[in-house]
């Protein structure tokens, strides 16, 4: 059988447990259907180290050269890493380097199958959360005010125009006070970013915040988002069948917990850290969660959500075999693949992506799965397996199919 040819993809390689399942999925799943033609990066610790890091940097750059690139998840480094792996120094989170280099938005999805019910019983359909993630209170300046005084908002134009202050309060006795900035280019980058996700997953689009409230920082948000989508894509959605739909942050959390799901939710910084955390947790299961970085110019990068699984790999260093999920790298991959295939118009590429995906969910509906599933999975013909055995199966499925 010939296998399928596409043109490249940005492979970058990454850490643990989750580089070990990373050749496990080639191997199993990938190289016998397809010529898998990447451009592949070595992200592992030891490699950044090396590189003082460049190779994260040239990472970067490869996706924005090819619009598409599928990461495994890789060591962010704290202080015992730097030790564990005698590193040169701190080395940043990859993540927030490929982040920051395509300006992208985190658009994370829940992989759903019908052995993991959702907590909230009316979702039948993943929700995404895209959070914005630049600036608010995550650059905030804080201060601790002693005693009575007069804070003030002052604003020195560059120009050299008017100062321009207002008092926020005065204080009578002790306090807080927190200054937090956010920039338009970066609020229209992610109004931009989200219109161009709910396009390529063709869901409809809805944002959210406290503008009613927030009369001049939020209000800005809603109306520069409005402003991006009217102009720059009130068409594309018109002929995609979908929908951009604004609403208060607590009218958007009741309709929410209410739906039965199928739509991209856009939120501020905080809002969305706080709501993806939920929205995950209420779906089930982080080893089940995808995570898709878009740039607004269109570049595409697909990884698991979860991290490295270091604990499994500690076990696996023993010798021991280990039940971990691999579902969230597989649709990393299969989101690639079908991205790769769209932009190129290869029907057989993302027939493949979507072919596997459908195998690998039938395999846990068929009551074969990994440990971290079986233990919250519905039914009682449940067989826990170890990561290979697992996808073998998901294999001998996507043979059937
Ligand atoms: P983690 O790797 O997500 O694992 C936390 C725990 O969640 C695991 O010990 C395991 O629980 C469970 N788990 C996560 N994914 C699983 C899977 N696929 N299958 C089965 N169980 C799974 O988070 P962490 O231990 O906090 O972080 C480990 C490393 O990953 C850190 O160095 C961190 O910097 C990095 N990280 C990277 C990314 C990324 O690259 N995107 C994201 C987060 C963290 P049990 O042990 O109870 O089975
Ligand atoms: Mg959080």
């Amino acid at each position: 059988m010939d296998k399928i040819r596409m043109n490249p993809i940005v492979e970058i390689d990454g850490d643990e447990m989750t580089r070990v399942i990373w050749k496990m999925i080639k191997e199993e799943l990938l190289e016998p259907y397809v010529a898998l033609n990447t451009e592949y990066y070595d992200l592992g610790i030891q490699k950044r180290d090396e590189t003082d890091d460049q190779i994260t940097v040239d990472a970067a750059e490869a996706i924005k050269k090819y619009h598409v690139g599928v990461k495994c998840a890789t060591i962010t480094p704290n202080a015992q890493r730097v030790e564990e792996f005698g590193l040169k120094k701190m080395w940043p989170s990859p993540n927030g380097t490929i982040r920051a280099a395509l300006d992208g938005t985190v658009f994370r999805a829940a992989i759903l199958t019908s052995r993991i019910k959702p907590y909230i019983r009316t979702w039948k359909k993943p929700i995404t959360v895209a959070r914005h993630a630049y600036a608010d209170v995550y650059k905030a300046t804080e201060y601790r005010v002693p005693g009575p005084g007069k804070a003030e908002l002052l604003f020195t134009p560059a120009d050299g125009g008017p100062e321009v202050r207002q008092t926020i309060y005065d204080y009578e006795c002790p306090g807080v006070l927190q200054g937090t900035y956010n920039k338009d280019s970066s609020i229209c980058s992610f109004a931009r970013a989200c219109c161009e996700y709910a396009l390529s997953v063709g869901q409809d689009l809805w944002f959210s915040t406290k503008d009613t409230i927030s009369k001049q920082y939020d209000q800005t948000f809603k109306l520069l988002f409005q402003k991006i989508y009217e102009e720059e894509y009130k068409e594309k959605f018109k002929k995609a069948g979908i929908t951009y739909f604004y609403t208060l942050i607590d009218d958007a959390v009741a309709r929410v917990v209410r739906s039965e799901g199928g739509f991209v939710w856009a939120l501020k910084n905080y809002d969305g850290d706080v709501m993806s955390d939920m929205i995950s947790t209420a779906f089930g299961s982080l080893a089940m969660m995808t995570s898709c970085l878009v740039s607004p110019d269109g570049n595409f990068e697909y990884e698991a959500a979860h991290g490295t699984v270091t604990r499994h790999y500690h076990r696996y260093l023993q010798g021991e075999s280990t039940s971990t999920n691999p579902i969230a790298t597989i649709f990393a991959w299969t989101g690639a693949l079908n991205k790769r295939g769209e932009l190129d118009g290869n029907a057989a590429l993302c027939t493949f992506a979507k072919k596997l995906e459908a195998a690998a969910l039938a395999t846990i509906e068929s009551g074969v799965m990994t440990k971290d599933l079986a233990e919250i999975s519905e039914g009682d013909d449940v067989r826990c397996v170890d990561t290979a055995e697992f996808l073998r199966a998901i294999r001998a499925q996507y043979e059937a199919l």
